[in-house]
């Protein structure tokens, strides 16, 4: 395996599914980079500089893991960074349709990047960011789907948007 693995997304916020996998893929390298991309097709709740704060609370008893942040093409990080091999997860086919598309893409720009995949962990497999900003916004209880440490950070900041609407 590489020396350092790359594993991008939105992270909007961080869930205990994108969390299974950082633990999984810091077994797999010598470096794990998380980087929070903006996608320009998601709007976004939580700021990238909130999202990557979470992140580090999250990650901060596992040295071999960084949390950074970038605009721009995927493959310009990658290049940038220096790293060859970006992780991606898997829960259902419709994430397969996507991610082939994005991996179709991202060939096109740059031969040299790959990509390798995770299956989501049976217990997560329900589980994203958009389901705990829901249940957020309405008041339900969200422990159990992120990591306990941002748990009363990501419910009052949803709760609070939720009252607002
Ligand atoms: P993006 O907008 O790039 O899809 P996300 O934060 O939604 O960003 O997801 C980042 C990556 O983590 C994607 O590859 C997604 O399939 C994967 N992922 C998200 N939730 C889970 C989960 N519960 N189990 C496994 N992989 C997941």
């Amino acid at each position: 395996m590489k020396d350092m693995i790359i594993y991008p997304g939105s992270f909007d916020p961080i869930t205990l599914g994108h969390f299974d996998l950082i633990q999984r893929a810091a077994r797999m390298t010598d470096h794990l980079v998380v980087a929070v991309l903006q996608n320009p097709n998601k709007k976004g709740f939580f700021t990238v500089e909130e999202r990557v704060e979470m992140l580090k609370i999250c990650t901060k008893d596992m040295p071999n893991v960084s949390i950074d942040s970038s605009g721009g093409l995927l493959v310009d990080y990658i290049n940038k960074k220096g790293g060859k091999l970006i992780l991606r997860g898997l829960r259902a086919v419709s994430d397969f349709e996507y991610e082939l598309q994005y991996a179709m893409l991202n060939q096109r720009l740059d031969k040299s990047i790959e990509a390798i995949y995770l299956m989501t962990a049976s217990e997560y497999s329900f589980l994203s960011s958009s389901v705990v900003r829901e249940i957020g916004h309405l008041g339900g209880d969200i422990s159990g789907m992120v990591p306990e440490a941002i748990v009363d950070t990501v419910k009052q900041r949803l709760l609070l948007a939720g009252k607002q609407k």
